[in-house]
Parts: structure tokens; C-alpha cells; sequence
């Protein structure tokens, strides 16, 4: 019999859904469902049902470590102690040497929103490094920069409860039924009230083999797809002009530039034939509801945030955002995805989604940590280049939490000159 239960969330994906543990003696011995929560009321997915098993799972990692070639896994023991004992010693020692932003920190997403906010205030305040960031750069960054371009803010549009009113739901580059499984719940119920499901995919994922229209687009070639429906809504106008003159800027000069789109040029970029694009137009373009949710599948591209502006150029164009069952989403991928980009840690930001490049939000959190503006550092550079600076050796020590940059950087962590950098490391909580 367990001691107690506790209400939390499941800490794997950015669903985020609501579960409570069995705790006996300070340990994690099982899961109930948490029929109260409103977002998933006590569904949880395969992954979720396990989760809680990584607590006392016996390959936990529960030391400091540091390499020994004499033992036969490369490491010993070392108590944390004298752990943060040397990685303080090696700090100061790089940068009294080499100067502040000579030390890097990579932070992670798993991390809880705190953490972050912590990990941010540790390399600006403390360390005032420029050089942090994080393993959402590798995620979702793209939908971030597409939503802070078009909305001036990184934030979710709208609830997930507008998705089960909607009349079209639009998925593009989302596995959600493996990705997001409540997510498809909800998608579900939507279609049970009549919902038309259009998804938009290289790959037949499980939701497209359910799906009223599917899209199989050649990958790499989201916005030529979605400009080629805006064209088609412009030609039939399926717009909402009001929402248009009221809420945005620009139409006219964006309607120029996808007249170029014809369906026939749009089928031969995008391998999708000519009659289902007209078709995805037409369902998107007529409904009077709508939600359009799009994933990794469109963002993790070198043009990610332009594939992104795209897909929110045909919901602005047809007006059916901040109304009841209407609206767009990006489903955030690990556990505080979103959240964990809002508190600092992503390399040009500050706390509360403010910008490090911006003198009255540096003044505001200056003030909050008692310190001068001019002391917080500049803007950095983005995780990639930030492993190119250590092979430059412009960055001589990195500290990495909760990010995998063997797995996430290969290229970048394999070559160059690794002897000049210190990296610490410490394992994933959540992942
Ligand atoms: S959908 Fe995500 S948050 Fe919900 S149970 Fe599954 S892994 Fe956990």
C-alpha cells in the first residue's frame, strides 16, 4: 500500500498530462489516474504509464562520474562535492584566463520552468556569459521565431478545448498519434461531431491513415504547398477581408508573391497531385471553423520559421483565429518545450520572454537581479555555432545539462580540436 499519492504531470512530452504517483517510503511504486485533470482526465498514453519506473530504475544515474581509463566502464565515482568543487575551479580558471563568454552553458528543455529561469540567471548574472542556449533550438526554435514574427509573441494561440468544436483541423509535419497521442483524442472527438481531418505528411502516419485528405508532400516543401492553397483562396476569395484590413499588415504585397503559385506549379513542386490540393483548399478555405496544428515536420528545416509563416498566413487570411473553435497551434515536443524557452536560457532571450537585445527589458531584469544593465551580457549565438566556437577554440569549457549534443550535434561534437575544451555534463532528468 502506498503512503500517499501526488498529484503531478507526466514529465515525458510538452502534453504535459495530469497523473498521480504512489509514493511508499520516498519511492515511486506506481500511477493513478487523474480523472479531475482537464486536459487529459486520466488518459495517458504508453510512455506516461511507464514513466514513473525511471525513478528507481537501477540504471538511474545517481553519482558525479569522471573518466578513468584503469576502470572497465571508463569512469569511477566521484561525490558531488568535490564534483562542483572542480567545475567551480574550472569555471573561474577559463575565464579569469580567457574572459567571460570563454565558458558556455548548453541547457535543456526536459528542465522544469524554474530550473530554467535558473540556468538563464546562472550564465548572465553569475557567469555574464553571452553563450547559452538550449536543445529546443534543435526543436521547435523555428515555430518560435515564425509566432514572435507574426504575433510579436512566442505563445500557444489558443486552448487544445477549441480543437474539439472546429469543423476542419488541419495537421501538418505532426506525428500526433506517436508524438502527442492525447492530442489525438482530442482530434478524435472533433470528427466525432464532424470534424474533417486534412493532414499533411511525407510519411502515412497513423492519424493520416484515418485522415478525410491526405497530403504525401515531398519533404522540404511545406511553404510552396501552403502558398499554393493561399493563391487558390485568393482566387476563389475565401478570405476574410475584414479580419485582413483589421489584424494584419502586408497582405497585398504577399499575394503578390504567391500569384506564382498556380496548382499546377504547386502539384510539381510538391509531388502532391493538383486535384487534392484544390481540395485541401477548398475544405480549408469554405470552413467556418478551423484549427491548423503543425509539428517538427515543417520546423526542423533551414527554412523552418519560413514554412511556419507560411501555414499562419492561411489561417490570418482566412480570419479564424482568437474565436471560439478556431484557431493554430505548434504541439510542443518535450516536456517544457515552451515554457523552457521563456526564462532565459535560449541565447538571445531573458526571463519572461524578454529580449537580452532590448535596453528597457535588460534595465527591468537588472533591476529584479540588483545588478547594473550594462554588466548583463549581449545576445549569444545560437547552440550550433556555439559548438563551433568551441572547436575554434573561442569557447574553452561548456557545461551541458539536460541536453544530448552527441546524439543532437554529431557533426559538430566529432571533429575539431576537443582537447582544448573542458565539458561537464549532467544527465537528462526526463529523457
Ligand atoms: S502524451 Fe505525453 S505527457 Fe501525456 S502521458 Fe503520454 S508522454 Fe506523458
Amino acid at each position: 500500500m502506498p503512503d500517499k499519492t501526488v498529484k503531478t504531470h507526466c514529465c515525458f512530452c510538452g502534453q504535459q498530462c495530469g497523473v498521480q504517483l504512489k509514493v511508499k517510503e520516498n519511492t515511486i511504486v506506481g500511477i493513478e489516474p487523474w480523472y479531475e485533470f482537464p486536459f487529459n482526465r486520466g488518459m495517458l498514453c504508453p510512455k506516461g504509464v511507464k514513466r514513473y519506473l525511471q525513478q528507481a530504475h537501477p540504471d538511474r544515474l545517481l553519482h558525479a562520474y569522471e573518466k578513468d581509463s584503469s576502470s572497465r566502464s571508463g569512469f569511477r565515482k566521484l561525490a558531488y562535492d568535490t564534483a562542483i568543487a572542480r567545475v567551480a575551479e574550472a569555471i573561474e580558471r577559463i575565464q579569469r584566463e580567457h574572459g567571460p563568454n570563454a565558458f558556455a552553458l548548453l541547457s535543456g528543455a526536459s528542465l522544469t520552468t524554474e530550473k530554467t529561469y535558473l540556468m538563464g540567471k546562472f550564465a548572465h548574472m553569475c557567469l555574464r556569459t553571452s553563450n547559452i542556449d538550449y536543445n529546443s533550438r534543435l526543436c521547435m526554435v523555428s515555430a518560435a521565431a515564425g509566432n514572435k514574427k507574426a504575433f510579436g509573441i512566442d505563445r500557444a494561440a489558443n486552448p487544445w478545448s477549441d480543437i474539439l468544436s472546429t469543423d476542419v483541423i488541419l495537421v501538418a509535419g505532426a506525428n500526433v498519434a506517436e508524438c502527442a497521442p492525447i492530442t489525438t483524442n482530442y482530434i478524435w472527438q472533433a470528427r466525432e461531431h464532424g470534424a474533417k481531418i486534412i493532414v499533411v505528411d511525407p510519411r502515412i502516419t497513423p492519424l493520416a491513415r484515418t485522415c478525410d485528405l491526405f497530403l504525401p508532400i515531398k519533404p522540404g516543401r511545406d511553404a510552396a504547398l501552403f502558398n499554393g492553397i493561399l493563391q487558390l483562396m485568393i482566387e476563389n476569395d475565401w478570405l476574410d477581408h475584414d479580419f485582413i484590413e483589421q489584424h494584419t499588415v502586408g497582405f497585398d504585397a504577399l499575394a503578390g508573391l504567391v500569384r506564382e503559385w498556380t496548382p499546377r506549379r504547386t502539384a510539381e513542386v510538391t509531388g502532391i497531385a493538383e486535384k487534392t490540393i484544390r481540395q485541401a483548399a477548398e475544405l480549408w478555405g469554405t470552413a467556418k471553423k478551423s484549427f491548423l496544428l503543425h509539428a517538427r515536420g515543417i520546423e526542423h528545416h533551414s527554412h523552418g520559421v519560413q514554412n511556419v509563416l507560411s501555414t499562419i498566413n492561411i489561417v490570418l487570411a482566412s480570419g479564424r483565429i482568437g474565436k471560439p473553435g478556431s484557431g493554430y497551434a505548434t504541439i510542443t515536443g518535450q516536456a517544457n518545450g515552451q515554457g523552457g524557452r521563456e526564462h532565459g536560457q535560449k541565447c538571445d532571450q531573458l526571463p519572461g520572454g524578454r529580449d537580452l537585445g532590448n535596453a528597457e527589458h535588460r534595465a527591468y531584469v537588472a533591476g529584479v537581479w540588483g545588478m547594473n544593465p550594462d554588466d548583463l551580457p549581449q545576445p549569444g549565438v545560437d547552440a550550433y555555432e556555439l559548438m563551433r566556437k568551441a572547436h575554434s577554440g573561442e569557447i574553452r569549457g561548456l557545461l551541458s545539462i539536460c541536453f544530448n549534443p552527441v546524439v543532437s550535434l554529431p557533426t559538430t561534437i566529432s571533429c575539431g580540436p576537443r582537447s582544448r575544451s573542458s565539458i561537464f555534463s549532467s544527465p537528462s532528468i526526463s529523457s
